[in-house]
């Protein structure tokens, strides 16, 4: 197995994909009277060694899904429930996460339990929106944990690298779904920088990329809008920013690596290709921060 950057791999003993949380708890107390430990895994895209295991690997893939729509906008979901069908399914119920990280791809566990976070100085981590959560311990007894019933296990819960246990079910606090104007511009690096703190506080979220060599850098923007905005379609959106923001860029690397004298040239069509655009998304469907 390996995760999703190719640095870690690894060779458990036994792969396991439980169907309920009586099983899990049925998994853990067999281990450890054979004296065999667990690893709880997402969708392995941690860049370190944190789901890597000799002995047996969980994944919850087989528990997936939105459980139930609360009052106040909260939902209860599948912990190992991937952020792309989480977002669909709170859509289809017209709600959205606050926040998310640059990608989708993630599980809701796997996000909170290393601290993943998106941009906005008003926003917390994706673990700061959780507000109960159930797991196996590691005797198989199934805890579930609040603010009110237990305070600092609860904050521990929140960021637990997998320590605690098996994390089966999340209650999280969702938005009512909601529109985001993304901006790209092209600007200089050093006006950015000299005005970095009020944009930061004028913006839901901000964030930039600085070219090396040049004074231009391409800031993105995000806010929320009406419904009225108009929405970039599904195929442009693709086009720039999965062709051209991902598979163009990453088959330009090992060019530049391998042939240094072109990375100048290459990083001056990087500035003439940036625009100024606007787009809307729904913050529902896909990924809160970007259009996609
Ligand atoms: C392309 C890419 C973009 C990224 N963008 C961002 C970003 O914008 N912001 C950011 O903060 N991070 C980002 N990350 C990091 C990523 O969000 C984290 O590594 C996240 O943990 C990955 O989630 P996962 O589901 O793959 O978890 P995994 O990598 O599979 O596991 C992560 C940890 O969670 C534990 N875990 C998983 N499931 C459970 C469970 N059910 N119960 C208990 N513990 C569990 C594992 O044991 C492990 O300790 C990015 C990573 C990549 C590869």
């Amino acid at each position: 197995m390996e995760n999703w950057a190719g640095n870690v791999k690894w060779t458990p003993q036994e792969v396991l994909l439980p169907k309920s949380e009586e099983e899990i708890s049925d998994i853990i107390k067999t281990a450890v009277k054979s004296g065999k430990t667990i690893r709880s895994v997402g969708s392995y895209h941690s860049f370190t060694p944190l789901a890597a295991t000799n002995s047996i690997t969980m994944s919850l893939d087989n528990m997936q899904g939105l459980i139930s729509k609360e009052a106040d906008n909260r939902a209860v979901a599948w912990a190992g429930t991937k952020l792309k069908r989480l977002g669909e399914e709170l859509a289809e119920n017209g709600l959205a996460q606050e926040n998310l990280g640059d990608i989708n791809v993630q599980s809701l566990a796997g996000a909170i339990s290393t601290g993943t976070h998106g941009t906005g100085i008003t926003l917390g981590s994706v673990g700061t929106q959780v507000e109960e959560i159930t797991f196996v311990n590691g005797l198989g007894e199934i805890i579930t944990l609040n603010a009110d019933n237990n305070y600092h296990e609860f904050k521990c819960a929140q960021l637990s690298l997998g320590s605690l246990g098996v994390i089966t079910r999340l209650k999280i606090r969702c938005k009512e779904a909601y529109n985001l104007q993304l901006d790209i511009r092209k600007e200089k690096l050093s006006d950015v920088l000299a005005n970095l703190d009020t944009i930061v506080k004028e913006n839901r979220h901000f964030e930039f990329y600085s070219i090396p060599n040049s004074q231009w850098s391409q800031t993105k923007r995000s806010n929320i809008v009406g419904e009225k905005a108009g929405h970039t379609s599904k195929f442009s959106a693709f086009i720039n920013d999965i062709v051209l923001e991902n598979w163009a860029l990453q088959l330009c690397v090992p060019l530049i690596k391998r042939f240094l004298r072109v990375q100048k040239r290459f990083q001056i069509l990087l500035v003439l290709s940036f625009q100024t655009k606007s787009k809307c998304s729904k913050a529902t469907k896909f990924l809160v921060r970007f259009a996609m």
